[in-house]
């Protein structure tokens, strides 16, 4: 059996990308499926149990995908249809110039060369279909005005294509008319939906979580058993036996996080730091066992099913009666909260707007949705001076910060994580300007790419992450990438493996729980992984 290192391609393969563009027209290249580069169909079960459309055994690399007989007039119905509901979605389709600017930000063009991975081609491919359907020049003169038919093979392009785009907007950034791919790439994928054509790694985690509310199929006693771990661990590691209620009616803040927080590594040491922190600032807050999942992905299926998903949180903040909301490190999870929760599912007039009851600080930027960002939540708490850190406690981390793509491009929270880290951390260096804050590069396994089917993509995808990731261990001997995403913090263990050894990954608030020091605590020997601290001045700063 090979082995998953060996399976791999080492990274001068992996360097050797060929920009030249292939001979035909790119209206007439079709996609080759090749392993390593798509992710598996989803299984029948699971588009069952969402009611989704054409459930049935197949995969890419089937020549006969078992489309629906009018497979056609359903994608150009859900287009029409489209066009007339996302006055952005036809604004998108009508104005981009294909002046190129957005060609070379996108991570899978920069680290594929397939020229089809350049935002705006990627654009193009159903921007064709567009002209030749819902334009009076492409009906007339087809070809001649860049419009195609739509063909299977077309569709099979853009399934190829649309799960090779991360929707990580890095490229809208650059784009003179403001043309948000990533919403070109959403529409695709629910076109897509509409015959049956979706992947496992989106479809099953959003099955999971329509039921047991959340993306692992974790269940109300598996939830509560792995917080209770978690309060166990501390006891340990501490001294101090934290709080950790669930479903407790009353209580002031509904804390919802990503569900990997609880169940993966290393998400899980950035839990430990959230329970330390809320115990030691006496925090009135409550876990919910069915909102125990912030991400969403059906940001990677439909406007619908983000819709549905996101409805538990506030159906949740309701029953327990409270009064605002925080939300933890994710990615996603912060682009639904901030982009879409309010019109979806909103106004949340029955919360209040959130109020810091350590600080008095009143978020005024949450108004309308009333869920502020962890990061925000406790930066304002150190500004205040509200929390003792000992920033020796993590010398033995040399720290560069990623800023995952949907809290920095979505919701701005640029400052407040740095902020953080400076303060509990004296090593922390920044990766090259164009490659940081609104200009990251993505992971290269978000919007549900994140599984092994893909790795080869994943890489690619994720070299130029690596790459400045990579300049930083060099220059300054980091060895630590903290960022807050859940996905984030799942698929760059395995790309800094392979592109840059000896660089782990770990969570903001990890390193504010290392660093914290808690009231009535015994004498810390080990970080929140075990791992013995460097330390001997133990020197406390009060922030
Ligand atoms: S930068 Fe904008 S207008 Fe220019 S090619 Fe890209 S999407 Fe089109
Ligand atoms: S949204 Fe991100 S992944 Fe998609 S085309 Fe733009 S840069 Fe590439």
């Amino acid at each position: 059996m090979t082995s998953m290192a060996e399976s791999r391609p080492s990274p001068e393969q992996l360097s050797r990308v060929d920009y030249h563009p292939p001979g035909r027209g790119w209206m007439d290249t079709r996609p080759e499926f090749r392993k390593g580069t798509y992710c598996y169909s989803a299984l029948p079960k699971n588009l069952k149990y969402l009611g989704l459309p054409n459930p049935r055994e197949w995969q890419p690399f089937d020549a006969d995908w078992k489309l629906p007989p009018d497979w056609k007039t359903i994608i150009l119905n859900g287009m029409r249809e489209r066009l007339e509901r996302f006055r952005s979605f036809r604004l998108f389709m009508d104005i981009c110039v294909r002046c190129g600017a957005c060609a070379d930000k996108c991570h899978f063009y920069i680290g594929s060369g397939d020229p089809k991975n350049m935002p705006v081609l990627r654009g193009e491919l159903i921007r064709s279909v567009y002209r030749r359907y819902f334009t009076l020049a492409g009906r007339l003169f087809g070809r001649l005005a860049g419009g195609r038919e739509l063909t299977e093979d077309v569709l099979k392009e853009w399934f190829y294509y649309f799960y090779q785009c991360t929707e990580c907007r890095r490229c809208s950034l650059f784009c003179p008319y403001g043309i948000d791919t990533a919403e070109i790439t959403m529409i695709g994928r629910e076109l897509l939906n509409l015959v049956g054509c979706n992947v496992n790694w989106v479809v099953e985690p959003v099955a999971n979580c329509f039921r047991t509310g959340n993306h692992l199929g974790v269940q109300p006693h598996g939830f509560k058993d792995s917080i209770d771990f978690a309060v166990d661990e501390l006891e340990e590691l501490t001294g101090i036996r934290v709080e950790a209620p669930i479903n407790r009616k009353g209580a002031e803040i509904l804390f919802v996080v990503p569900s990997a927080d609880y169940f993966g590594t290393p998400h899980y040491f950035t839990l430990l730091g959230y329970l330390m922190l809320f115990h030691e600032i006496g925090l009135d807050y409550t876990f919910s066992a069915f909102a125990s999942e912030g991400g969403n992905f059906g940001l990677f299926t439909s406007h619908e099913m983000i819709k549905r998903l996101n409805a538990k949180i506030y159906a949740e903040a309701k029953r327990l009666g409270v009064k605002w909301i925080i939300g933890g490190e994710c990615g996603h999870m912060w682009r639904v909260m901030h982009q879409y929760m309010d019109t979806m599912n909103g106004p949340a007039d029955f919360l209040e707007v959130p109020v810091s009851p350590l600080t008095g600080t009143r978020f005024e930027n949450t108004r309308s949705t009333k869920m502020v960002h962890i990061c925000e939540f406790t930066a304002d708490l150190i500004r205040h001076g509200k929390l003792r850190l000992d920033p020796s406690r993590n010398d033995h981390w040399n720290v560069t910060f990623h800023d995952s793509c949907n809290p920095a491009r979505a919701l701005g929270i640029l400052e407040e994580p740095r902020y953080i880290i400076r303060h509990a951390c004296r090593k922390f260096h920044e990766m090259p300007e164009n490659t940081i804050r609104e200009q990251t590069f993505c992971c290269g396994s978000g919007a549900g790419l994140g599984t092994d089917e893909n790795l080869e993509m994943r890489l690619r995808g994720g070299l130029p992450r690596a790459n400045a990731v990579k300049y930083v261990r060099e220059k300054y001997g980091v060895n630590l990438l903290a960022c807050i995403c859940a996905i984030d913090k799942a698929t760059l263990p395995p790309l800094l493996e392979y592109w840059v050894p000896g660089v782990e990954v770990g969570g903001v608030h990890e390193l504010l729980g290392n660093a914290l020091v808690m009231k009535g605590e015994r004498a810390r020997t080990t970080d929140l992984r075990g791992e013995p601290l460097q330390a001997t001045s133990q020197e406390v700063v009060h922030a």
